[in-house]
């Protein structure tokens, strides 16, 4: 018989600033549901948020979604990237500008992974009050490795700019 393998827990943020954001996020989520080797378990609610980049440009909508997922995380990443380009993102672009979907892997189960164009738990979600809230909604129990607890990090961020979408 063959074995069967634990599939993992993963977090993926979800944001959009272009071309109708909320059916950006909508159509991403949906997506995600048809990823291969993977169960869309739970979707946050969405948020809107001011840019974190430059100024000028459109609020953001953000999400975070909890998949189960037995496909490797550089598969995962490639699956994501796709998605992305399907949705008209425009790589090579301003850092932190305007785009019609990120999808960025942010915890991988309990593990930490620094592979070339992957790290894991993501280098912003201490900082992000835009990730650690929708967060903290699916799971807030969870522990983010090398950082601390979602409670202690949410504690630190401002939330005061994150409005729910109704
Ligand atoms: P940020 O990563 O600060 O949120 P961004 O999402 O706008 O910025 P992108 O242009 O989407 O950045 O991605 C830049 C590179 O980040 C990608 O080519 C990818 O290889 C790399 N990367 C590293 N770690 C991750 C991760 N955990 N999830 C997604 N991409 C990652
Ligand atoms: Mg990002
Ligand atoms: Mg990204």
């Amino acid at each position: 018989m063959m074995a069967t393998r634990m599939p993992v827990r993963v977090f993926i943020g979800v944001g959009s600033n272009l071309a109708s954001p909320v059916m950006q996020v909508r159509q991403a989520l949906h997506s995600l549901i048809r990823l291969p080797f993977t169960r869309l378990q739970a979707q946050s609610s969405l948020y809107r948020n001011p840019p974190m980049g430059p100024a000028w440009q459109p609020d953001f909508v953000n999400a975070v979604a909890e998949l189960r997922t037995d496909l490797t995380p550089r598969a995962l990443l490639a699956a994501l990237q796709r998605i992305e380009s399907r949705q008209g993102r425009n790589r090579n672009r301003l850092r932190w500008g305007p785009r019609t979907l990120d999808l960025d892997i942010l915890l991988w189960g309990a593990r930490r992974l620094k592979l070339p164009g992957l790290t894991v738990p993501h280098p912003g979600i201490a900082n992000r009050a835009f990730v650690l809230y929708p967060l903290a909604e699916l799971a807030p129990e969870l522990d983010v490795p090398g950082y601390g607890s979602i409670e202690q990090l949410l504690a630190r961020v401002d939330t005061g700019t994150l409005f729910r979408v109704r």
